[in-house]
């Protein structure tokens, strides 16, 4: 079994008189920037002029440019969408770092693509909570924690990973777990797993079923209740208790076309499909395509984001969930998100 660090095993002693520079205030960027500010540790936050800075200000933050952020901290943890980073690093972030600095990420994705390319005489290493950012917050004012991956790159003053510990501890990880992992692991299986399983796995089953009942005649309403609205409670199981647990709380009737007919649905070509998806992102393909997509503007992006959100279980999820209320309406009109 892989060693699993707790709050036990990190000393924030190693952020002890650091300055950490938040680059970013978006989803992962407030909850560390909050968390790290809780846990006693001198936290600025480094943006462009604009929403989030305006944000950041009234939470109570000392808001500078990325440039000015960069120059005063000793961590330098960039927050920014994956795809916007390079540039700003390039422009901002590389010519501010001195010898000994730590610049640190949330996901591998640039340095293990070769599109951030740091010196040799800083630390990199990342500290990646495994959840969403609201999340990340959200669990740490509740006294718990979302786990985190933490990786080492580069070591260049000897306490690289324990400063990741501490970092890890600070945003409340290592009260769930922390485990170590290599740059390369957390950004294949990060990518892996958003595509095959928690995000385009799972709306493509859940459209799949919808569509299937839909067009065997059965009403749209029922079906987004069959195959999106109950999701929640059965994904609430699976969190607390693993399949089994899901499997004891539902009744025998289901649990057995589980083991009947979840394997005709998600069957052997499935599998197939999914080990070519792996080799696209091991060999770099992915990366490449979605690194090209944001250069040329993202066309494709957003053509199949609008058609998505015009799918007949949108329209019938949206009208549905506005009888709720006790379901958060978080729906959005789509933001068509540009590359700029
Ligand atoms: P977001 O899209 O939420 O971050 C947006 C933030 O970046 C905003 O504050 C935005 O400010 C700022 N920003 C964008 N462009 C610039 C720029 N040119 N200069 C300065 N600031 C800019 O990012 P996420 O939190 O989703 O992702 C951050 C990192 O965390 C990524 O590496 C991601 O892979 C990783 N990660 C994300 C998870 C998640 O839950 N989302 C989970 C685990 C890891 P403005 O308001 O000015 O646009
Ligand atoms: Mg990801
Ligand atoms: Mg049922």
């Amino acid at each position: 079994m892989a060693k699993v660090y707790y709050n036990g095993d990190a000393n924030e002693q190693y952020l002890q008189s650091k300055t950490v520079a938040i680059i970013g205030y978006g989803s992962q960027g407030h909850a560390h920037a909050q968390n790290l500010r809780d846990s006693g540790v001198n936290v600025i936050v480094g943006l462009r002029p604009g929403k989030s800075w305006e944000q950041a200000e009234k939470d109570g933050f000392q808001v500078c440019t990325v440039r000015e952020a960069a120059r005063e901290a000793d961590i330098v943890m960039i927050l920014l969408p994956d795809e916007k980073q390079p540039t700003v690093y390039k422009e901002e972030i590389e010519p501010e770092l001195q010898p000994g600095n730590a610049l640190v990420f949330a996901h591998g994705f640039n340095i293990h693509f070769n599109q951030i390319v740091p010196p040799a005489d800083v630390d990199v290493f990342l500290v990646a909570p495994k959840g969403p950012g609201h999340l990340v917050r959200r669990t740490y004012t509740e006294g718990a924690g979302v786990p985190a991956l933490i990786a080492v790159y580069q070591d260049v003053t000897g306490t690289a990973k324990e400063t990741a510990l501490a970092y890890a501890k600070a945003i409340g990880s290592a009260r769930a777990g922390v485990l170590e992992t290599t740059f390369k692991e957390e950004t294949e299986t990060d990518l892996f797993g958003e595509q095959a399983v928690l995000c385009g796995g799972l709306t493509s089953l859940v459209k799949a079923g919808f569509e299937t009942l839909v067009e065997a005649g059965y009403q749209p309403e029922v079906a987004y209740f069959e195959c999106l609205h109950e999701l929640k409670l059965i994904v609430d199981l699976l969190y607390e208790g693993g399949l089994s647990w899901m499997r004891y709380s539902i009744s025998d009737t289901a649990q057995w076309g589980d083991f009947i007919s979840g394997p005709r649905v998600i069957n052997d070509s499935v599998k197939a499909e999914m080990k070519k998806v792996l080799e696209d992102i091991q060999t770099g393909k992915f990366a490449k395509g979605w690194i090209l997509e944001n250069q040329a503007n993202r066309p494709e992006f957003n053509a199949i984001n609008r058609r998505e959100n015009e799918h007949l279980i949108e329209v019938v999820g949206r009208e549905l969930r506005s009888m709720m209320p006790f379901v958060k309406a978080k729906q959005k009109d789509v933001v068509v998100s540009s590359a700029k």
